[in-house]
């Protein structure tokens, strides 16, 4: 936005009445060439991190070793980096070390691809010695320099090539695919953690479709021991980039249900790419639900088995269930009941109540009523109450209710 834009300015120029040299550079020019919306505003400088730390007020040492500063003017913070080039590098890894240089032409020749190697001085001016400006209008990503030697060094540059490819729609250069699949297996060195950012930006891209493709085509799933054990289903994939991606979890659901993966399967999955624990229960919920649906009894009310799924996994979730399940009975149909299809949505705005603490009788009346002493059992009949009054199978009445305990209890 145009404050984010207008701090970034004045960290700039402040950097440069110091006599020091600075620019922005990486996503941040490249978006804002491509006019795509900006979010976070890079600058590399030719002052060391504690020549910056001096020029501003407020910093924060993120990776004063790696040279970069956070400086916080206004409400935004910068990320401030000093010119550098890499040690050496081990394990396909990035190196722990770094070198500090005077020229901006070398910061930028480390840099992955030529659209993420442009700088942008104050005045406007554009700094590109590796042709980036020219991939951007041809729609490339290639990579700065020799691309096996780029992908040897830091193999999560192919992930990351596969992911901008994606996001933006872009081609891959020709040398930079082959080398990719020369160099694949390094990315078995890689860290899961930054393997699965890169993927979780490419599903938050607006068609995450090809990208998926590509990096099934590539290989590096596979090197990357990514579980999916089954020949992927494409069509049901490439439904994901009909889904929006606020829907992500959604989009997620669908690619793990698409790899045939149980729910089981899909927790797994997402522990070993080192998913945040919410967000992989509200994924793999999603397939535990279609599991429930898909096993329903036709001997019980659908309306009562839909509840009780409903209570377990949450209104959202169930909600986000029937979105997703759409999609899936497009691709095949029959797979879930239809009256869960029609109904579910309705059945789950009515009910009337989703917790045991709502039901009009308790855990004591049940002990006062039988004369038996607590247990589960008492969880068990307070359960089966529930889900009869949230589908409306029998009102919150406590006398009804009564009724119906002593019933229970007595067969
Ligand atoms: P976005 O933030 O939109 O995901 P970005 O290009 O800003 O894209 P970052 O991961 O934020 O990506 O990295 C910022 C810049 O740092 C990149 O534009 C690139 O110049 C450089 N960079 C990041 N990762 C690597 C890498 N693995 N190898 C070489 N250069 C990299
Ligand atoms: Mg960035």
């Amino acid at each position: 936005d145009a404050d984010m834009a207008f701090h970034s300015e004045v960290v700039v120029s402040k950097l440069l009445e110091r006599g020091h040299e600075a620019y922005w550079v990486g996503g941040c020019v490249r978006d804002e060439l491509m006019g795509r919306p900006v979010h976070d505003m890079d600058i590399t400088t030719s002052a060391l991190p504690e020549e910056v730390e001096t020029v501003f007020e407020r910093t924060v040492p993120t990776g004063i070793k790696h040279g970069t500063v956070t400086v916080l003017c206004g409400s935004y913070a910068y990320e401030v980096t000093t010119y550098r080039v890499e040690g050496a590098y081990e394990n396909h890894r990035r190196p722990a070390e770094v070198e500090f240089v005077s020229d901006l032409k070398e910061d930028l020749k480390r840099r992955d691809f030529t659209i993420n190697a442009i700088a942008r001085a104050v005045d406007g001016t554009i700094v590109d010695p590796f042709g980036g400006t020219m991939d951007l209008s041809k729609g490339l990503v290639r990579c700065v320099g020799n691309a096996r030697t780029r992908f040897q060094e830091d193999a999560l540059r192919m992930v990351r090539c596969i992911r901008f490819a994606s996001v933006f729609g872009f081609g891959i250069a020709y040398r930079t695919w082959r080398a990719m699949l020369e160099e694949r297996e390094g990315i078995r060195y890689i860290a899961m953690e930054r393997f699965r950012v890169e993927l979780e930006k490419l599903m938050d891209g607006s068609r995450p479709y090809r990208g998926l493709l590509l990096l099934h085509r590539s290989g590096l799933l596979k090197d990357a021991k990514i579980p999916f054990t089954y020949e992927p289903d494409r069509d049901l994939i490439s439904m994901i980039d009909e889904i929006s991606p606020e829907d992500a979890i959604i989009r997620w659901a669908m690619l793990l249900y698409a790899c045939g993966l149980s729910a089981e399967g899909a927790h797994n999955s997402l522990r070993s790419w080192t998913f945040a624990n919410i967000l992989r229960e509200q994924i793999a919920g999603l397939l535990s639900i279609g599991e429930a649906v898909g096993a329903m009894s036709t001997d019980i009310p659908y309306q009562e088995q839909w509840v009780s799924v409903v209570l377990q996994h949450g209104r959202e979730t169930a909600e986000r269930w029937l979105f997703m399940a759409g999609y899936i009975t497009r691709r095949n149909p029959g797979v879930y009941p239809p009256e869960i299809l029609k109904n579910g949505h309705t059945w789950t705005r009515e009910m009337e109540i989703y917790h045991l603490s709502e039901l009009s009788v308790t855990g004591k009346d049940l002990m006062d009523l039988s004369g038996r002493r607590g247990g589960p059992w008492v969880g068990e009949i307070l359960g089966i109450l529930l889900v009869k009054v949230a589908s409306r199978i029998l009102p919150n009445d406590r006398e009804i209710l009564i009724d119906e305990v002593k019933r229970v209890i007595n067969t």
